[in-house]
């Protein structure tokens, strides 16, 4: 029976599902340096991002058939290598796309009502000073009738189109490679959305999401900051640099963006700290799909698909 090394964790329901389906599988951490002699002697090997599969491991490893990866990236697996050599290398990317869109949410909701700002401070001063905070929080919004505008509508854009029409949002969206794309609101039924241009989203939106790959240059930069509306809020749980953050602050400073909640930073783990200081920021430490349902889904992804290629 195969042998399966489930090298950076897995959720116990994708666990079960490869020892019900009859392999042998180990979830003891193997250290990188020791996987050239350790790894030979498995059929798989399932990673997050902390394992590195690189060609030197590969040549090691003639018997293996499929490297697994939960989650999105594949930056720590020599893809193109391992299926020159016949591997199957497979990931999730589906898994977390409902978790990323909630916490977008999450941070909008916060942001629409002070409650990042008001969670800061009420511990200081709500004995004393309640009446000056409820006055000070008292200018929410509502999200029903805004304008969210979506840059990037893939899986995780989709996902945040489809709660932002829930709460009765309007949805602009743009993205160079999708031009309309069928959002199932269950029971309510289908919503088409047409994508719109650059320009236009900038223009139109009360909000901005972003969910795109970072390519290497920001996508948000001073130019585009002036194309939006005042007081416009910016959400950013995709990548670090998909925004400029020198322009972001200015735009936060002259008021330009009302607030922005941000789950990912340049520079990470260490982001700056006028970002992290700033008053109309509210923070996440990358946990977009750190959820329990993500990582099963995780789990149970990656080891149906272990199942396919290995039975
Ligand atoms: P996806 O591939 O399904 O969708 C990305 C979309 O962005 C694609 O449709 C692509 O055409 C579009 N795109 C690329 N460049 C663009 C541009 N310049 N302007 C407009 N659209 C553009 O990917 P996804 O699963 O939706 O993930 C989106 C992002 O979310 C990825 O960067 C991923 O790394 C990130 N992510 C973050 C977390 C987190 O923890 N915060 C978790 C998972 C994924």
């Amino acid at each position: 029976m195969a042998k399966v090394l489930i090298n950076d964790g897995i959720h116990p329901t994708g666990l079960k599902k490869l020892q019900d389906a009859g392999f042998e599988v180990s979830t003891d951490k193997i250290e990188q340096a020791d996987l050239m002699a350790e790894l030979p002697n498995y059929d798989a090997i399932c990673v997050r991002s902390a394992t590195k599969v690189r060609q030197e491991l590969i040549d090691n490893c003639p018997n293996l058939k499929v490297v697994g990866r939960g989650g999105v990236g594949l930056d720590n697996i020599d893809v193109d290598y391992a299926r020159s050599k016949n591997i199957h290398v497979v990931n999730t990317p589906a898994a977390s796309s409902r978790s990323v869109a909630e916490l977008v949410f999450a941070h909008l909701f916060s942001v629409s009502r002070s409650l990042y700002q008001a969670n800061r401070q009420m511990p200081e001063d709500g004995d004393n000073n309640f009446k000056g905070l409820k006055k000070a929080y008292s200018k929410g919004f509502e999200l029903e009738g805004k304008t969210l505008g979506v840059i990037g509508f893939g899986r995780i854009g989709q996902q945040t189109g489809r709660l932002a029409l829930g709460v009765g949002m309007d949805v602009v969206a743009s993205d160079p490679y999708v031009e309309t794309a069928t959002i199932d609101m269950g029971r309510f039924g289908e919503v088409n959305i047409q994508t719109s241009s650059m320009d236009q989203l900038l223009a139109e939106s009360d909000v901005i999401t972003l969910h795109i790959p970072f390519t290497g240059a920001p996508v948000l930069g001073k130019e585009e900051f002036a194309k939006m509306k005042d007081g416009v809020v910016l959400i950013n749980a995709a990548r670090g640099g998909t925004v400029d953050e020198d322009a972001l602050l200015e735009a936060l400073d002259n008021g330009k963006v009302a607030a922005a909640g941000l789950d990912v930073f340049i520079n990470e783990p260490n982001p700056r700290q006028d970002l992290l200081q700033h008053p109309r920021v509210s923070l996440s430490p990358h946990i977009g799909a750190s959820t329990n349902e993500a990582q099963e889904k995780i789990g149970i992804e990656l080891a149906d698909q272990l199942i396919d290629l290995l039975k």
